[in-house]
């Protein structure tokens, strides 16, 4: 087929929401023909939706059904197993395509830069968020849940869903796609209460209402709030907007509650953790004893610093013992060899999704969607039109250029094999998906997950 007729061969890196939405985009558009390779590292996709979303808000993992039916088109291709940037690298990609989007995601986490940070005992949310989910890079952490307190840092709807999976009655997650180990682990848990530190007032907190309504909503969970902590946003009520005074609303009928009996959620506002520090035998690595046992916990006040509520530390200082911390503060994008990186943002650079250098000049067919394109923020339905606004320009960029410099499928193929990968595609995965249903099946719960490529590879080939 000449170069101008043949469709535009489109590789997208990452196989989660952003790299969905952007690739039925990109195959619904009525200009030009497109196929599209989706790469993925792990063998199953569908990024956070599967190893992200709690599994106790399987609602929300719905949104897979419209990644189902993207993967049906007949010029979709999902290329698993194969890790970009190790197994073959983004400047390969861009001789073998004609155009190449990244939809990685963060993967990576924000640290607090705090003594006693790496203490056992402290963890990124991230990791435990991967470990109850099943996700291979987390699922052999392990957490002590032995202790009686936990303190989650941040009060975004991550530490929501931390703070609810670790009060919450187990029984109440046996028939969800929880990960066994994580199951059998929360079963034993002796964690009584999760303080949530939320470095700013409750009038800041970055949650979503309905996040706390479901902590609140739970049996035997009950969330304490002080009264004089609200008190100055519920002095300034009128001034917020509307979806910030219903939070500010709701918060306040739960301090007026009376407490109930069981596990406890305590909502601290304008706190910063200080300080960690651990008991047990001192290594290098942790400095003061390697288990954590304590926290000292400064108290914060708002400053206006660009026209925005800041934190600023007192002086003020409280401490809380402690066995677990979770620092729940944001996910961080984490390079691509060979791509621009913006380390301050942990973003590519770009332009409504066109990378661009530090200099400001566009790479010619690399393109970003999701969380590396914008940052770590919003819904899976944010990706949607984020998506959308890349795809329009990587179509309006084909059209341009008609010139099409990529690969065939079969040279593509070939580099992969050559390489000795073993490259799974959408029906394996498939296969895998119905295995994991039938083993949640067989065990009384909605699916139970393969904890690795390597199993999947191996129930694969049984
Ligand atoms: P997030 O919403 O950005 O929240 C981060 C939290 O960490 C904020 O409370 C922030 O406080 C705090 N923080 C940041 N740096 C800190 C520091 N150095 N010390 C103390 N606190 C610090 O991030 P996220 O919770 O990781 O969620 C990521 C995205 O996924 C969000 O858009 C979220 O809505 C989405 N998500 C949605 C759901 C759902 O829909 N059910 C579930 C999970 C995640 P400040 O506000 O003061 O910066």
């Amino acid at each position: 087929m000449p170069d101008a007729v043949r469709p535009l061969r489109v590789a997208i890196v990452g196989s989660g929401p952003a790299g969905f939405y952007a690739a039925d985009a990109l195959l619904k558009n009525k200009t030009l023909p497109v196929e599209v390779d989706m790469f993925e590292r792990l063998i199953a996709p569908f990024g956070l939706v599967r190893s992200g979303v709690a599994p106790d808000h399987q609602k929300i993992k719905r949104a897979a059904k419209a990644f189902e039916r993207t993967a049906s088109d007949p010029l979709f291709r999902l290329l698993g197993n194969v890790q970009v940037g190790v197994d073959v690298s983004v400047g390969e990609l861009l001789e073998l395509y004609d155009q190449v989007l990244l939809s990685v995601g963060s993967s990576g986490d924000r640290k607090l830069g705090i003594p006693g940070e790496a203490l056992n005992g402290s963890h990124a949310a991230t990791a435990f968020v991967g470990w109850y989910n099943g996700h291979p890079s987390f699922a052999h952490e392990e957490f002590d849940l032995s202790c009686q307190r936990a303190i989650v840092v941040g009060m975004g709807n991550v530490a929501m869903d931390v703070a609810r999976l670790l009060v919450r009655r187990t029984s109440e997650l046996a028939e969800t796609d929880i990960a066994a180990h994580a199951h059998r682990a929360l079963e034993a848990s002796r964690v009584e209460e999760v303080v949530l530190l939320g470095r700013r007032g409750p009038a800041e907190a970055a949650f979503d209402l309905g996040e706390l309504q479901d902590i609140a909503g739970l049996e035997g969970v009950d969330v304490r709030i002080e009264a004089a902590q609200l008190q100055p946003a519920l002095d300034q009520l009128e001034t917020l907007s509307a979806g910030d005074r219903r939070k500010v609303e709701f918060m306040a009928e739960l301090a007026a509650r009376p407490p109930k009996a069981g596990k406890v959620v305590r909502m601290e506002f304008l706190a910063s953790p200080a300080e960690l520090t651990g008991s047990g035998k001192p290594t290098e690595l942790t400095g003061s004893g390697n288990k954590l046992s304590q926290v000292k916990i400064e108290r914060n006040r708002l400053v206006e610093r660009n026209g925005q509520q800041s934190a600023q530390g007192t002086g003020e200082y409280l401490e809380l013992e402690a066995g677990l911390v979770f620092r729940s503060i944001g996910y961080a994008g984490v390079p691509l060899p060979g791509v621009p990186f913006d380390e301050k943002r942990g973003v590519i650079p770009n332009h409504e999704g066109r990378v661009v250098t530090a200099s400001g000049e566009t790479v010619r067919a690399l393109y970003v969607a999701g969380w590396i394109k914008r940052g770590p923020s919003g819904v899976i339905g944010t990706n949607k039109p984020d998506s959308a606004q890349t795809a329009q320009h990587m179509l309006a960029d084909a059209a341009a250029d008609p010139a099409r410099r990529g690969a065939s499928r079969e040279a593509i193929d070939g580099l992969l094999s050559q390489r000795g990968l073993k490259v799974t595609t959408y029906t394996d995965w498939e296969k895998v998906d119905r295995l994991e249903l039938e083993r949640g099946q067989n065990a009384g719960k909605l699916r139970e997950k393969f904890l690795s490529n390597a199993e999947m590879l191996e129930a694969l080939r049984e």
